[in-house]
């Protein structure tokens, strides 16, 4: 059984209970590994503190298991430095790294891919992508040998999703960084990889349509069906675990098989031939 005792790691992307973060970090805590939190910074004028009560209100079903929650916005490299300083003087050397995070504005998601704006593109890519390297780069004083850090990652990045359009350039740009990343780090062995999730109902998933793609899943999917966040969480938690030790620069489809398709599958039971 994959077991977490003795390991301590970071956990980057959580902004509420429906986050695929936090889908791997309870298995993480539940098999005996701890875990220091990043949430989003919160605005001076939100006296609520609302990025730090969602966030809060996940870890505090594990008390003994969350070594801090700090904030973090990856786009400013001064806090990313700052926030691995803080990491290491809490934590000391770390096992594993869930770099879980994405976001482009909502009308560059909805305008046709032809039409991105310049900073929009700019912003899904620091967002997304370039932070995968900072965050890395900025950790790598911590890593035990054996570390693991982990990305995520959707099709949309291999092919063509009509609706997923600026992200998708992001994912094909964070695959290939996973794989950079994979060759830099694995002389100190520290192990770099993505799970490919299918669409799960997240803030940041519901933004980008995931909606209808559940129910296309249902239909084309090898299972006939789409994933569940555990599911995401159990396979987050094995490449970033011990278990997975022989295992870099992979990118494991989460999906119930559907990027194995070449055709609509059953879908196609569906349609009934016209007649000449
Ligand atoms: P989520 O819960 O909305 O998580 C996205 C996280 O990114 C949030 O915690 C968000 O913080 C954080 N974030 C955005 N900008 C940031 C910044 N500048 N600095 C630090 N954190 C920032 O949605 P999710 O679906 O779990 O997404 C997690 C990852 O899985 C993303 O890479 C996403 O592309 C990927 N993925 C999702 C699906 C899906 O169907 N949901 C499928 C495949 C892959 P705030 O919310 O507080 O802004």
């Amino acid at each position: 059984m994959v077991s977490f005792d003795g390991k301590r790691g970071l956990i980057l992307g959580i902004a509420n209970d429906r986050s695929i973060a936090w889908a791997i970090a309870r298995e993480i805590m539940e098999r005996g590994g701890v875990c220091g939190v990043s949430h989003l910074p919160d605005k001076p004028e939100d006296e609520k503190r609302k990025n730090r009560m969602r966030v809060s209100k996940c870890c505090d079903q594990f008390p003994d298991k969350v070594a801090f929650l700090e904030p973090l916005d990856v786009q400013d490299d001064a806090q990313v430095e700052a926030f691995m300083k803080m990491a290491e003087s809490k934590m000391g050397k770390i096992d594993f790294l869930l770099h879980s995070i994405a976001f482009a504005d909502r009308e560059d998601l909805s305008r046709p891919t032809v039409e991105t704006g310049r900073s929009g593109f700019k912003l899904a890519m620091d967002v997304s992508v370039y932070s995968l390297i900072s965050v890395t780069n900025f950790a790598r004083p911590m890593f035990n040998p054996g570390a693991s850090v982990l990305a995520m990652t959707y099709f949309g990045g291999e092919k063509c999703v009509p609706g997923y359009n600026v992200m998708g350039i992001c994912k094909a740009a964070l695959d290939a960084t996973v794989r950079y990343l994979a060759f830099d780090m694995g002389p100190t062995d520290v192990r770099v990889n993505a799970v490919s999730a299918g669409p799960l109902k997240t803030l940041a998933g519901v933004a980008a349509g995931v909606g209808e793609m559940q129910e296309f899943y249902g239909h084309v999917a090898p299972l006939g069906r789409c994933v569940t966040h555990d599911e995401v969480g159990r396979s987050g938690a094995y490449l970033l675990s011990d278990y997975s030790n022989g295992i870099t620069g992979e990118i494991l489809h989460v999906d119930a098989g559907y990027n194995i398709m070449g055709s609509p599958g059953r879908l196609l039971e569906q349609i009934k031939p016209t007649k000449s």
